[in-house]
């Protein structure tokens, strides 16, 4: 199957082209022609599924149907641009991107979008909505924000995409989000997508769509496989130690570490500088501008290492990122699915390697529950795990230290801890050259 069969117009089959799009994504092939014949639409596909594109897609040709109808019926419309679609996303970094692909594939439209998120002044946001924009794209407390200031009105909208709504519940955006759909017509196409089907997003679906078409491409809670995932023990004094010798012994260029914690972000971070390896830290304390550089820098290859958290690091798409590593495992086990998908993106292999201490193997555990298979082992020499060391439970993500200090007692503990059911035959091994 190829675009061209999709019923897109010429300028947007250019633009995606020059993307080096060739063929459509499965969440594509299926969802563009329910968009475009006016259904509602449930999908349950995972970033990195090339969902933007398949309701940017079609969101644009129905644009651009309009206008041509507008056009036809007075003439030449004058006047402020009514909003047309209204797509609400959970973080700054996913709205952004979104707004970066609808910019690309609508590069030779006469269609202007507009992204608005929080934590930067509102005032530049109100005036470029003064001259109007077809497609908005916002997180939804600065959307209210903004419809509260009057610079917006939601009168007009036509279309609604949320996405990743089961991490805009998660993010106790729910309110927030009936308060904007409050505000929208009664009329209208509905669009939702989710990394998973919930009994809560089902719930939020039957309030919202009206018999929606569903879609599901990749198997809920399923991992890509095209990301090869492996599972590294480790004492977890050791991690930065065996963190900084991956990295430079596979020369990585590029590589997303996870961290459970904020301050185990910045710490990490700090930790890999004094090692070498120029990284930087995201997370939500960080200003707006401080992670819109670090990512830049990161994708540039001026930075080595991006240590992120896991909502800063929500919608983050780098393109063809190589590597992924779970620096702490997740508390939560899908979360492990949303980290990995950052690599192994549309048609690109990725690598995903978790460095797991004795403590996280009950994460473990339920992480391969969820993905239905035992994750192959890694084992470097010099970095066997100390049997001696007894798990300890995982704090709480609130808790302000990840992991104790250096040389604190916590560290060196007695009693045999149980032993990892990945079967020896997975195991790979990389020899420590120093
Ligand atoms: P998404 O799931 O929308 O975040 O897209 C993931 C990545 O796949 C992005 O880098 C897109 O640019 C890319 N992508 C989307 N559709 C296609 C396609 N049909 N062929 C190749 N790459 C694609």
């Amino acid at each position: 199957m190829s675009f061209d069969s999709l019923g897109l117009d010429t300028e947007i089959l250019k633009a995606i082209h020059e993307q080096n799009y060739t063929t459509p994504t499965p969440i594509q092939q299926q969802a563009i022609p329910v968009i475009l014949s006016g259904n509602d639409l449930m999908a349950s596909a995972q970033t990195g599924t090339g969902k933007t594109a398949g309701f940017g897609l079609p969101i644009l040709q129905k644009l651009l149907d309009q206008q041509v109808q507008n056009n036809n019926k007075s003439g030449n419309p004058k006047g402020k641009r009514p909003l047309y679609a209204l797509i609400l996303a959970p973080t700054r970094e996913l709205a952004a991107q979104i707004g970066e692909n609808i910019r690309d594939y609508s590069r030779y439209l006469p269609i202007r979008s507009l992204v608005v998120f929080g934590g930067v002044s509102i005032n530049p946001q109100m005036m470029k909505l003064r001259g109007g924009v077809d497609i908005l794209i916002a997180t939804p407390g600065r959307l209210l924000d903004l419809v509260q200031q009057n610079a917006v009105d939601l009168a007009t909208v036509k279309m609604l995409v949320l996405d990743e709504a089961d991490r805009m519940l998660d993010m106790g955006f729910i309110h927030d989000i009936r308060r904007v759909i409050a505000k929208l017509p009664k009329k209208r196409q509905n669009l939702m997508f989710s990394a998973t089907f919930s009994s809560e997003i089902k719930a939020l679906a039957e309030t919202i769509l009206h018999s929606p078409k569903l879609i599901e491409v990749a198997k809920t809670n399923s991992a890509s496989e095209q990301i090869t995932q492996y599972v590294h023990r480790v004492d977890k004094r050791r991690k930065r130690e065996l963190l900084s010798y991956l990295i430079g012994k596979n020369q990585w260029q590029q590589v997303l570490i996870f961290t459970r914690t904020k301050y185990g972000a910045n710490h990490l971070a700090d930790q890999l500088t004094k090692d070498g390896i120029k990284a930087a830290a995201i997370h939500g304390n960080k200003s707006q501008g401080a992670r819109t550089k670090a990512l830049a820098d990161f994708k540039t290859g001026q930075i080595r290492a991006l240590v992120a958290t896991d909502i800063a690091a929500r919608g983050l798409d780098i393109e063809l990122l190589p590597y992924v590593v779970n620096y702490e495992l997740p508390q939560v086990a899908e979360d492990y699915v949303h980290r990995i998908g950052r690599t192994g993106r549309a048609q690109n292999q990725g690598q995903a390697i978790s460095l797991v201490c004795v403590d996280e193997l009950p994460q473990l555990k339920a992480i391969e529950k969820l993905i239905k298979k035992a994750i192959p082992e890694l084992i470097t020499q010099g970095f066997e795990v100390d049997p001696r060391i007894k798990p300890e439970p995982v704090k709480k993500s609130s808790a302000r230290r990840s992991s104790p200090k250096r040389g604190s007692s916590t560290a060196h503990r007695s009693l045999q801890p149980k032993q990892n059911n990945v079967k020896s035959a997975n195991r790979q091994h990389y020899t420590r050259s120093k």
